[in-house]
Order: structure tokens, then sequence, then C-alpha cells
């Protein structure tokens, strides 16, 4: 059965999520501090509510704000009955709000969106909650219409704690690809001439992900296939190289500085799923 949903922020990411709640046909009531990002909405069927409190009385509001501190005085003008948080923050914040929520008898659900507003509404888009599995589970029909739901616990914080996780992942291989990018850029090589030989590095680099949890999860660094300390020398090259050709070699030094503390520290001939000590 159709709900009556309430979005409050209509950014990138708001407008995506009340577009693809109405393509659900669900009937959606939005908010946002500049209301002519409404219109387009507007014309296929959502209610403009003048404040906050306007689309508090709905059945589920869910909530993306630029940030939680701008996020808190909305959610206390809206005092929703349900209320899922799908803005960035911290764990602490998250739990913060969860704190909040519960206080005033709202029920509460964080999320995270791990996909580009161009993503919403499609199976590729993961969005992960934590909190109340309670409400996740009533929720679920309208949760569904955003992306693939994954509930992760009754700690409000995880969501949050994933999310930077995974973008950490993010920012750290776009990081290493414009170093790449750069580094055969001194040559003349093209983006257009380099990004196949990464986008195939990129996979095969992805299926070595769970040999390495399972190799941190054990605590067993043995490995016939590459020891850290030729790493740790392939990635010397790599900062020399990167002086050498002109480029700033911070991407790599970053690493290199970790990679030579666990060197250092006896795991020269371990795998390279060895460093997490170091960053412990
Ligand atoms: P936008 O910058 O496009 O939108 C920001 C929203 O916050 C707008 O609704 C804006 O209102 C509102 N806002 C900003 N300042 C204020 C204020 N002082 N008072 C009231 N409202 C304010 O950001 P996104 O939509 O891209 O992001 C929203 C959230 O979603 C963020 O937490 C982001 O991290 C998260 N997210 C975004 C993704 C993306 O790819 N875009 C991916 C995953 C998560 P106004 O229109 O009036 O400026």
């Amino acid at each position: 059965s159709k709900k009556q949903v309430g979005v409050l922020g209509l950014g990138r990411m708001g407008t995506a999520l009340a577009g693809a709640l109405l393509g659900a046909g669900h009937d959606v009531s939005v908010w946002n501090r500049s209301p002519l990002k409404a219109g387009p909405l507007l014309d296929r069927g959502a209610r403009l509510a003048a404040t906050p409190a306007e689309v508090g009385s709905v059945d589920v509001v869910l909530s993306c704000l630029s940030t939680y501190d701008i996020q808190q005085p909305v959610l206390e003008a809206a005092a929703p009955k349900v209320l899922v948080n799908l803005t960035s923050g911290t764990p602490e914040q998250a739990r913060g709000v969860a704190k909040w929520a519960a206080s005033e008898g709202i029920d509460y659900v964080d999320g995270v969106i791990m996909a580009v507003p161009q993503g919403i509404g499609t199976p590729a888009a993961q969005v992960l909650y934590s909190g109340s599995e309670t409400v996740f589970a009533a929720q679920r029909d309208v949760l569904e219409v955003l992306g693939a739901p994954v509930f992760l616990g009754e700690d409000a914080g995880l969501a949050a704690l994933y999310d930077l996780a995974l973008l950490g992942m993010m920012w750290s291989t776009m990081a290493g690809y414009l170093h790449a990018l750069a580094l055969v850029g001194t040559e003349g090589v093209t983006p257009a001439q380099f990004a196949p030989m990464a986008s195939a590095w990129q996979s095969a680099v992805g299926g070595f992900l769970p040999g390495i949890g399972e190799q941190v999860a054990s605590g067993n660094y043995e490995t016939d296939v590459s020891a850290l300390d030729i790493n740790a020398a392939g990635l010397a090259l790599l900062v020399e190289t990167s002086r050498a050709q002109g480029i700033s070699p911070a991407v790599p030094a970053a690493l290199q500085e970790l990679f030579d503390r666990t060197v250092a520290a006896g795991h020269g001939s371990h795998a390279i799923a060895s460093v997490i000590e170091e960053i412990r």
C-alpha cells in the first residue's frame, strides 16, 4: 500500500529521493529552504510544504540536508513520527540524533547512501541502515524504492561508520588513479589511453579484498604471493619516479611511510595485510 512520505531537503540527493518515491506512486510532501527547487517535483505530483512542520505529520519523513548542524533545527521543527536520517555525518552525530529522537518518542533509523543521485532507484544503489530494526522493517517498502536496503545493526552509529570506511576506500582509489594519470601524463599518455588498463587492474585488485580480509581476521600474514618488502621497494620506485618526472609524490609518499614502518616492525616477509598492524 502507498504511504505518505515527507522529504526534508531538496539538494541533488533529496531531489533524487523524492523523485524515486513519486515514481513508485507514494504520496510525497517536500520541504526545502529554497522552495523554487521543488518545481519539477510539484509538476510530478509532489506537495510543497511551506515549513518543516507541515511535512512532519506524514507516515515517514526522510531528511537529506548538507550537515547535521543544518539538519537539527529542521528536524526539531518537523517533529516527525518516524524519521529516516540520510544526511552524512559521524557515528557520534548519528547516535546524538538517535538519542534526541528517543527522548521525543520519534521512531528512528539512520541511513547512508552509497550512490550518486543518478543511481537512486536502481538496485546498484546500496543504502545502509542502522538503528531500530523494527522501524527499518516497517518502512522497508519505502526504503526499497531508493535502492537496495541493507540493515547493519541496532547501534545507530554503524551506518555512518560503514559510510566513512567505504568513502575512505573510494578517495584512496581516486587519489591513486589521479596520481597514475599525472604520472603517465608526463609522457603524453592520455586518460583515454590509460583508462582501459586502469579499469582492468582495478577489477583484479578488487579480487584481492576477500583474501586480505581473511588474513586480517586470522592475524596470519604468511604469504606465497607477494611479500611486503618487495611491495615497499616498488613503492619507493614510484615515489622516486614521480619526483624524477616532476610531479608531486604526495599520494604514494603517504603510503611509503606506513609500509616502511611495517617492514621496520618485522613484517617484511609477510603479506601487505600486515600493514594493518601499524594502522592500528
Ligand atoms: P546539496 O548541496 O545538493 O544540497 C544541500 C541541501 O541542504 C539543500 O536542500 C540545501 O537547501 C540544504 N541546506 C544547506 N544549507 C542549509 C541551511 N543553512 N538551512 C537549510 N537548508 C540548508 O547536497 P546533496 O544533496 O548532494 O547532499 C545532501 C546530503 O546527502 C549530504 O549529507 C551528502 O553527504 C549526502 N549524500 C550525497 C551524495 C551525492 O552524491 N550527492 C551521495 C551520498 C550522500 P537549499 O536548496 O536551500 O540550498
